[in-house]
């Protein structure tokens, strides 16, 4: 077999992912993280459809399970927390349910991944690609920190905000969609005592929220936020805790506490909510998985799932390939390309009801909420994350 030397930046969810399938097929994989170990932190994140069978094939679908967060539904509340529109978790069917699927949070999943990959897999921290060259017979790779190394395939799996993506493609502007929000989270007390239940609370263009983890013995907050692009550094959370802070100053709810708490956060996150979009997903011996590539944005709720399979059938492709990466690329996409699309298409309708932009949205938004039980409809909103989340067949690749 050819080309079994393979780079993969980012250590979140597609890094591991595509190492633990790599390392099966046969192949050698090295990963290079930018922080000093997986980063923790996160909301929960579902795994949905062909994703569950992904990591079934893993082997860590009950560690999954253990972790499973169990939230028990969403309760818009007013500023008393009086609950205005409530949606069980089962409401809308287990299998199609937007969001009664497997729930774990982020954090807890990249450790699994992690475990379960640790023992046969080159982990290296705190580094990052600084540059990667090209020819015939493999990319020579300089890191910021580390000697330079040589390898036979790189694959980007480094987000979002990908430094393989940059390298190999261009400046992010050219491939990331700002989608017009911003999506922050952190883990906290679980001050109000939540029973399984997620409580969020909106006012014009911004909704914070916080639901119990851990049984109930920790919660996370999230906020969303209208806002057109911000300038920040990625690197400076202050700055970005500055920003949140700002952006809900006037909010009221749980909103000032929830903010108090947010300077002392272990596991800070803020991004924007972004799509990527790439004509093409490889260029030579460098291909993007995960967000890096296609990321669908936080408000599809599948960008997990999109990664999880997406890793699978990259690995997979490369060993039907026997290696080889020109064929194995192209089957990659061809396999992907309809799934990735289907996911990307589920952030619009999201958006539009977790940050409504005016009052009689949010009212709307509500009212909706309320009907939904007693609509002969309802079975469509399911069905559509249902679809999506299934529309990939899984090839049986054999080793
Ligand atoms: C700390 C954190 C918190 C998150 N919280 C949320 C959330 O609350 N809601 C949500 O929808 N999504 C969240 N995400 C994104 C979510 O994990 C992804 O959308 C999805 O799981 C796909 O994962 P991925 O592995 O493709 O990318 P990501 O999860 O974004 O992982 C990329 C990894 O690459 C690393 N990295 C980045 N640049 C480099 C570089 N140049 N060199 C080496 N390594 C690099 C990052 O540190 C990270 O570990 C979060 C991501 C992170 C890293």
């Amino acid at each position: 077999m050819h080309d079994r030397d393979i780079l993969i930046s980012g250590a979140s969810i597609a890094g591991p992912a595509v190492a633990y399938w790599l390392r099966r097929h046969g192949f050698n994989p090295t990963v290079v993280e930018r922080a000093p170990a997986p980063r923790a932190g996160g909301q929960a994140i579902d795994l949905r459809g062909a994703a569950r069978a992904v990591a079934d094939r893993m082997g860590i679908l009950d560690q999954v399970r253990q972790a499973h967060v169990g939230t028990r539904g969403i309760s818009y509340v007013d500023a008393a927390n009086r609950r205005l529109a409530s949606m069980p978790a089962d409401l809308l069917g287990d299998s199609g349910g937007a969001i009664a699927e497997l729930e774990i949070l982020r954090g807890d999943l990249v450790d699994i991944l992690y475990r379960a990959t640790r023992d046969d897999v080159e982990y290296v921290f705190e580094d990052a690609i600084a540059d990667i060259a090209e020819d015939d017979a493999g990319v020579k790779v300089a890191f910021q920190r580390g000697q330079p190394r040589t390898f036979d395939l790189v694959v980007g799996a480094d987000g979002v905000h990908s430094g393989v993506r940059a390298l190999a493609f261009g400046e992010e502007s050219a491939f990331v969609r700002h989608l017009g929000a911003y999506v922050s989270s952190f883990s906290t007390a679980n001050h109000l005592e939540l029973d399984g239940w997620e409580l969020l609370h909106s006012v014009p263009g911004r909704t914070a929220g916080i639901y119990p983890t851990r049984q109930g013995t920790r919660a996370t907050a999230v906020f969303f936020f209208a806002s057109p692009p911000l300038a920040y550094d990625r690197y400076d959370l202050g700055q970005q805790q500055r920003l949140l802070a700002a952006a809900f100053a006037d909010q009221g709810w749980e909103v000032p506490r929830l903010l108090a708490a947010m300077w002392e956060a272990p596991d800070f996150y803020f991004d924007s909510v972004s799509q990527v979009h790439l004509d093409r997903w490889s260029r030579g011996r460098v291909a993007l998985v995960g967000d890096a590539a296609w990321c669908p944005s936080p408000m599809a709720g599948v960008g997990t799932s999109l990664a999880l399979v997406g890793a699978y059938v990259l690995a997979g492709e490369l060993a039907a390939a026997g290696g080889d990466h020109r064929a194995a690329f192209a089957g990659y996409e061809a396999e992907l390309r309809d799934y990735v699309a289907q996911g990307q298409r589920l952030a619009k309708g999201n958006a539009a009801g977790l940050i409504p932009r005016s009052r009689p949205q949010i009212w709307m938004r509500n009212q909706l909420i309320r009907m939904l039980p007693h609509m002969p409809w309802r079975g469509l909103v399911a069905g559509g994350v249902h679809k999506a989340a299934n529309a990939i067949t899984l090839k049986d690749y054999r080793s």
